[in-house]
């Protein structure tokens, strides 16, 4: 402020600016008074012979006044101010000050009273003047001030005139005193004013900034929430000019056309309602007019205040986000829909699902959940490419759109799975009838490319609320019906029982418990002697695998290898009977066979051919000893393989037989493509033969002849009775097998049924 400190930082500089701008503000009065003093002293002194000193002392004033234009103006044309200037702007109010200081000291007042007040007079406006001048500038100010007051010791030299000297220096110290409180006040107005005036450069090219690089900009209302201030971005975002939208209220704006309607959507009602009560909101997103169409925008703002606390209005930012929300409608659609047949997705059945429940519980009809599942469609995938596969689906979907109305609701949950969702059930037609369109409609041939295709549908389906409350346990007691129609044999529909999930549950211990039987040694195999019709000889044995668990105790094979087919764990089992089987076998005089059960899903397991041949090596058993029992279940799948492998098996000498023939899927069109050795005709038909029952002496009839004409030979299975086994041997089955010759026994009683001598040790 003196300029005695160095300056540092552009905020002093601007205030020392500021200081020397203020004095070249009344430089004009300071020459002025100097000017009018210079006359009036003449006029006043120069009558009374004091020319000579006053000549000497106008010239040194002359000479001062010039020498300060000189220094102000060579100031002016600096590109910057320092504090040099300061410095010697001080020297020049200095200069200043001496000249009048002299003045007092040349020109004594011995002219009577009236001199004296018009001196003193003179004096104390120039004083005056000066400290005004130099107000903001205090070191010129003591510059001019203190000479000043030296000079009215040499004014007030008289010893009666000491109380006068004393009035008047206290007068120029005030003075003097006065400009420093001034040019405080002066410098830290100026410098909190230059700070204000940084900080809002900063703030607008903040939001310049702002405004031009997103897509967002600024907005505010009066506290009628009229917008004021519009800028051109957010006129650029309504397509109209910033004067046009400028004073309308907000909610106007953002209303459109419904402004007249006042039907408003829910958010500008949210809106509103916080403008209204003066309440902050953020990120209110809403739908806006603007000339090429409706944009989303999204808004944020806070009220404002001003330093009294009266309400200001509102300020806040608005974003355009349409493009995020119509990617995100694209990335909902996606997610609610499958992308391959364009039917809704498992997530959307779910929510459609849950609903749909929570209208069935206010007290509207209940609703039905189907599940569809392709038959056979794992075959057609595999063998002709997913390419096929994806085409037949979408042919699926198309068809299940035909066959539903509007009300029903279908998606597909997943590869070949379909689920439908009934909200009521008595307002449509009967599930069983719907049921059956499903089936009979998918079950139609398709034609993919040049593949003529044939898949069936299976369906299981449950009801709300008695067959699950929530929509989890719906769908898994509709999972559990399906499941019973697919170990059925699928292309039928089950409905959901309460005991399905007591069996599901059971078959999930069962499966626990099956994964470590082989580990904890809890399996056996036992062995039935397979005996020649005729002379009651035993030509082979059959293999079965038993399971004594510790706590369940013996669980029958009928109930522990479906489990153990569909938890994939038929393959170590079957494997390991098929190797405890040929270990025993070798022991047997040759040629007694070997028969051992084989499931669908080992033939179709790639390992399956060298893990029999390593069987075969490891025990030294040779191949036209052992057998292998597959069911007709290994063609459903026909394409899967399964008569590939069958045929390797034949090409190792290894025989094969057809079990259980006749209870299942009977095409006699197996047995001409592939040999098998021997047909083994289920038990039904050995009982129902034997009670002479037409159907069964036909079918017996029947495959005998076949089996004959074909070179094979047939077993009946199940015989327990003399009147059963005269019956086999009447219709020409050449091998027997039955509780009548044998139970299933240990391997030590199978080998006791020989002559000990033609048995081998155990190696
Ligand atoms: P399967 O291959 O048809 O086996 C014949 C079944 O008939 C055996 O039942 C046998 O104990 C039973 N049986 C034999 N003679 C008579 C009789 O005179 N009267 C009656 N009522 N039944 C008789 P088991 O041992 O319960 O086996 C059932 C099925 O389990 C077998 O049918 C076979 O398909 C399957 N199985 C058994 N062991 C294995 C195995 O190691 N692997 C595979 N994949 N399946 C096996
Ligand atoms: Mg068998
Ligand atoms: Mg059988």
């Amino acid at each position: 402020m003196m300029g005695f400190a160095a300056l540092s930082g552009d905020a002093a500089e601007r205030v020392l600016a500021a200081q020397l701008r203020s004095a070249d503000e009344v430089a004009l009065l300071r020459q002025a008074m100097n000017v009018f003093g210079l006359i009036f002293l003449w006029q006043v002194f120069g009558p009374h012979g004091d020319a000579v000193r006053l000549a000497l002392w106008s010239v040194g004033l002359v000479a001062a006044m010039l020498a300060g234009v000189l220094l102000d103006r060579r100031r002016r044309a600096a590109a910057a101010v320092t504090v040099a200037d300061l410095r010697i702007h001080g020297f020049a109010g200095l200069l200043h000050g001496l000249v009048w200081a002299c003045c007092m000291m040349l020109l004594s007042l011995d002219h009577g009273a009236a001199q004296l007040v018009a001196y003193w007079t003179l004096i104390s406006c120039i004083m005056v003047c000066g400290a005004i001048s130099y107000a903001a500038t205090p070191l010129a100010a003591a510059g001019f001030l203190a000479p000043c007051i030296a000079g009215l010791t040499f004014m007030f030299d008289e010893p009666d005139e000491l109380p006068l000297l004393a009035l008047a220096t206290s007068y120029a110290l005030s003075l003097l005193v006065g400009c420093f409180i001034y040019a405080r006040t002066f410098a830290r107005q100026h410098s909190a004013s230059v700070q204000l005036e940084e900080k809002s450069e900063v703030v607008s090219l903040l939001l310049r900034e702002y405004e031009h690089g997103a897509s967002d900009w600024l907005w505010q209302t009066d506290p009628a929430r009229r917008l004021n201030g519009v800028s051109p971005r957010m006129a650029e975002m309504l397509g109209r000019s910033p004067a046009a939208v400028e004073g309308v209220p907000l909610v106007q704006l953002l209303a459109g056309s419904a402004w007249d309607s006042g039907l408003f959507p829910a958010e500008l009602h949210a809106l509103a309602g916080h403008l209204k009560q003066r309440e902050s909101f953020s990120a209110i997103v809403l739908p806006v007019e603007v000339p090429d169409g409706v944009r989303w925008w999204e808004l944020s703002a806070s009220p404002r205040y001003d330093e009294a606390g009266a309400f200001l209005g509102f300020r806040g930012v608005g974003s355009d986000i349409t493009q995020q929300r119509e990617s995100a409608d694209r990335i909902a659609q996606l997610a609610r829909f499958d992308p391959l047949t364009g039917l809704p997705n498992r997530a959307h059945l779910h929510e459609v699902l849950d609903q749909s429940m929570a209208m069935a519980r206010g007290g509207a009809a209940g609703c039905a959940f189907l599940m569809i599942d392709l038959d056979r469609f794992k075959g057609i995938n595999d063998t002709l490419g997913h390419q096929v596969g994806d085409m037949l689906l979408t042919q699926v979907a198309r068809r299940l759109r035909h066959i539903f109305s509007d009300s029903e609701f279908c998606g597909r949950i997943g590869g070949d799975e379909f689920a439908v969702v009934i909200p009521q059930v008595a307002a449509n037609r009967g599930i069983d009838t719907l049921a059956a369109a499903i089936i009979s409609g998918l079950s139609a041939p398709y034609q993919v490319d040049e593949h003529l295709l044939y898949v069936g549908a299976s369906v299981g389906s449950a009801l709300s609320p008695q067959d699950g409350k929530e929509a989890e346990a719906l769908i898994r007691s509709a999972d559990l019906a399906l499941y019973r129609a697919k170990s059925e044999g699928g292309g039928l529909h089950c409905a959901y029982e309460p005991q399905l999930h007591a069996r599901a549950e059971e078959r999930r211990q069962l499966e626990l418990a099956l994964r470590d039987a082989l580990e904890k040694d809890q399996l056996h195999v036992l062995f039935q002697p397979v005996v020649e019709a005729e002379e009651g000889r035993v030509v082979g044995f059959e293999a079965l695998a038993r399971w004594t668990h510790p706590d369940m105790g013996p669980i029958p094979p009928a109930k522990f290898v479906p489990v153990a087919e569909e938890a994939r764990l038929i393959g170590p089992i079957g494997e390991w009977v098929l190797r405890t089987a040929c270990m025993e076998a070798v022991r047997w005089p040759a040629p007694v066979r070997i028969a051992v059960n084989v499931s669908a899903e080992q033939l179709t397991h790639p390992s399956f051919v060298s893990a029999v041949v390593s069987a075969l090596a490891q025990s030294g058993l040779e191949a036209g000893r052992l057998e292998l029992e597959v069911t007709e279940s290994a063609f459903i799948n026909a394409d899967t393989g399964a008569l590939k492998v069958l045929d390797q098996l034949r090409a190792l000498g290894i025989q094969l037989s057809l079990d259980d023939f006749g209870t299942g899927y009977s095409s006699l069109g197996y047995l001409s493509r592939t040999r098998f050795d021997t047909i083994k005709i289920d038990r039904s038909f050995v009982v129902g033969a034997a009670n002479r029952k037409p159907e069964s002496l036909a079918i017996i009839r029947a495959v005998v002849t076949l089996a004959e004409s074909l070179g094979m030979a047939t077993t009946a299975e199940g015989v327990e009775t003399e009147v059963e086994l005269a019956m086999v041997r009447e219709l020409g089955c050449r091998k027997v097998q039955g509780y009548y010759f044998g139970r299933p026994m240990p391997a030590a009683e199978a080998a006791a049924l020989f002559p000990a001598d033609q048995v081998r040790a155990r190696a």
